[in-house]
């Protein structure tokens, strides 16, 4: 027989396919907080995450009328219309991430628009719903606390008590993608046993920088800066020079972007690393690339996580790309040929 599902299930189970883990929730959190026009973001986390974590950051705030709609499912200030999607500019687009950590665990936001005057605090219930409402002195910006991460999906929340040091590092890893790209403040702090450990303290106007205060100043060593404009894309950041001897030995810190936006695109890797290996045959290179396109050439609407983007020219993409940094790498003098190898 069929039937259909009660509301609080479908909540559920929607809600359990965007807050997939620790760094699915944090990621949410930061990519508001950046949406929001942001110079200044601070993760907290207590106990890795296992005690609750909040993300605190110095953009917009959130209206007072908005504060209803605010942690609803499909409630947005993003999106209009499934048309705007075409060109959408911001991270965030379908109002599900506030709505998805309320039926996953307890949210409370301390927002304030204004900093002539005192903001609030809500709490939330499951469904998004105003459970508590006060005055609360803070400054301007949004401060988005969470505890309980889990507590309506029993196997996960287990799941995440015995993996919690594993699960951290995937989302330092992952928030680490922000920091790279974005010309702002943001740093990740874990509080336990009473000690605070900084794992990001990022602060740069340019990558360089950047790169320098997430990976150390050495990571700089050996990487050359990119600016290729071809007929599809324009493509910047810095990549490993050629030089043998000199990349990695593995695909790690290879970090990918479109339009800023943070991408998973296994192709464009595979031929970055292919053009780079041309130059020097077995090793890796370490790269933080971001690939500029015309807004309505890519739709980002394709995973929970929006990390897997469906490029509508990827075959031009890729041809330009091989063709472009094959000619980088020649023209950079860094390159060692083929014959000279050892
Ligand atoms: P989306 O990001 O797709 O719009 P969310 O559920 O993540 O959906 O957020 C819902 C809305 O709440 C956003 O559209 C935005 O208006 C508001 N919001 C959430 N976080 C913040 C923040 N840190 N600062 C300002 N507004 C926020
Ligand atoms: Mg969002």
């Amino acid at each position: 027989m069929i039937t259909a599902i009660d509301q609080r299930s479908i909540d559920q189970i929607t809600a359990g396919k965007v807050v997939v883990t620790l760094a699915m929730a944090v990621k949410e959190l930061v990519e508001n907080s950046i949406d929001s026009g942001a110079s200044s973001i601070s993760i907290q986390l207590d106990n890795y995450g296992l005690d609750g974590f909040s993300v605190t950051d110095n953009g917009s705030g959130i209206d007072e009328q908005d504060f209803e709609l605010v942690a609803r499912k499909y409630t947005t200030s993003k999106l209009k219309s499934f048309e705007d999607l075409d060109s959408i500019e911001t991270l965030g687009f379908r109002g599900e991430a506030l709505g998805s950590l309320c039926a996953m665990a307890r949210v409370e936001i301390t927002t304030n628009t204004q900093p002539a005057k005192s903001g609030h605090t809500l709490i939330f219930n499951e469904d998004g719903g105003i459970l508590e409402k006060r005055v609360s002195p803070s400054p301007k910006g949004t401060t988005v606390k969470i505890t309980d991460l889990f507590r309506t999906a029993p196997v996960r929340r287990k799941d995440f008590e015995r993996h919690y040091k594993n699960e951290y590092t995937k989302m330092v890893n992952l928030i680490q993608a922000y920091a790279l790209v974005c010309p702002i403040k943001l740093q990740v702090e874990n509080n336990t046993k009473g000690r605070k450990i900084a794992a990001i303290q990022s602060q740069g106007e340019t990558m360089d920088k950047r790169i320098a205060a997430v990976f150390g100043i050495s990571a700089l060593k050996g990487l050359v800066p990119v600016n290729l404009k071809t007929r599809v894309f324009d493509l910047e950041g810095y990549i490993s020079e050629p030089v043998f001897g000199k990349g990695r030995s593995g695909t790690d810190r290879q970090l990918l972007y479109v339009n800023s936006r943070p991408a998973t695109l296994p192709k464009v890797q595979k031929t970055i690393n292919a053009a780079y290996q041309l130059s020097n045959s077995t090793e890796y290179p370490f790269f933080v690339l971001n690939l500029r396109l015309d807004p309505h050439t890519f739709d980002v609407n394709l995973s929970a996580d929006k990390r897997t983007l469906l490029l509508h020219d990827e075959s031009a993409i890729l041809e330009n790309l091989q063709i472009s940094l094959g000619e980088f790498f020649d023209s950079s003098g860094h390159n060692v040929p083929r014959s000279s190898r050892p």
